[in-house]
């Protein structure tokens, strides 16, 4: 049986962590770390996803603000909202909650955001620093990932990663990061066509696919390190991209769904923000 690498303990150490240094910058300069975040309309699992990530800024002790604008906006509206926070000089972070409704230009928005309150690390420069493994803003989700890994306390130099998936968000940026820390990395994808047999060769497997149990157990490695990305909504309640139950008699380390990668991904939100504010000062 693999040891599950949780993630709701492992980020409420990061958070209990930031608490202390939010404070000590609040001390230190005389004013509270700011992240704003824009929800345009009412899809349920954004509002769900925003008020979490407003409950735990304000946790951490950041300001929090949060701009609800109707689902039908225009593009000049929702552009204007971005536009006035990244001038305002005291938001050090700008998440505008993904997807946008349909009838808007989602490059366009972010876009105007400037890179250095990028808190999702989406824009092309910092995807472009990423790439050249300077210092900059990482996506929160594979970030998260490679603090997952680190918990392990395993040295993963030289080992074989897999992801599957290949998304901008997830799956290239979740690359780049285990080629920084040395592992041979192949990325799999919809169009990969031997994928068991390359999954099968992976100490490490990071699914970031979007399909319910799509990790079978006769495509692990016996000892791999198993991250499952994927939050799919069933009639069985929430399931990742790994079968879990027949994996984890497989896998070295395992995380699980939910209470794996999700609780991450919201914690390293607020490390983002925190090192934009940092960065802020520095410059
Ligand atoms: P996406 O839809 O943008 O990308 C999915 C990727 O899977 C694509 O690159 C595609 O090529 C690949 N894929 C699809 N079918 C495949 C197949 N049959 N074989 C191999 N590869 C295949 O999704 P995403 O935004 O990267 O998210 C992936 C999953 O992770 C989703 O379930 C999403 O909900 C979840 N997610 C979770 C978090 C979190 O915080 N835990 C954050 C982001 C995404």
């Amino acid at each position: 049986m693999a040891n599950i690498i949780d993630g709701k303990a492992l980020s409420q150490k990061i958070k209990d962590d930031l608490k202390v240094k939010v404070d000590a910058f609040e001390q230190k300069y005389n004013r509270k770390i700011t992240l704003a975040v824009i929800l345009v309309g009412e899809n349920p699992a954004s509002q769900v996803y925003v008020k979490n990530k407003i409950k735990a800024t304000e946790y951490v002790g950041m300001k929090s603000l949060a701009f609800y604008l109707p689902e039908n906006s225009t593009q000049q509206e929702v552009e204007d909202a971005v536009r006035s926070l990244a001038a305002d000089d005291a938001v050090d972070g700008i998440l505008v909650q993904l997807p946008l409704p349909k009838h808007l230009n989602e490059n366009a928005v972010l876009d105007i955001i400037p890179a250095e309150k990028d808190v999702d690390g989406f824009l092309a420069e910092n995807v472009g620093k990423l790439t050249l493994g300077l210092p900059t803003t990482i996506a929160c989700t594979p970030f998260g990932v490679t603090k997952m890994l680190e918990s392990t306390g395993l040295n993963f130099s030289g080992k074989n990663a897999v992801v599957i998936g290949r998304s901008n968000i997830v799956g290239k940026p979740m690359a780049l990061l285990l080629l920084q820390m040395n592992c041979t990395v192949t990325v799999c994808h919809s169009k990969t066509t031997n994928l068991k047999e390359i999954c099968k060769q992976a100490d490490v497997v990071v699914a970031a696919i979007g399909r319910p149990k799509f990790v079978t157990a006769d495509m692990v490695k016996e000892g791999a390190v198993v991250i499952d990305v994927g939050i799919n909504r069933t009639e069985n309640g929430l399931v990742g991209d790994v079968d879990f139950d027949a994996v984890k008699d497989i896998a070295s380390y395992i995380t699980p769904v939910p209470g794996g990668v999700g609780p991450m991904t919201i914690a390293m939100l607020l490390e983002n923000t925190y090192l934009c504010a940092e960065r802020k000062i520095n410059v």
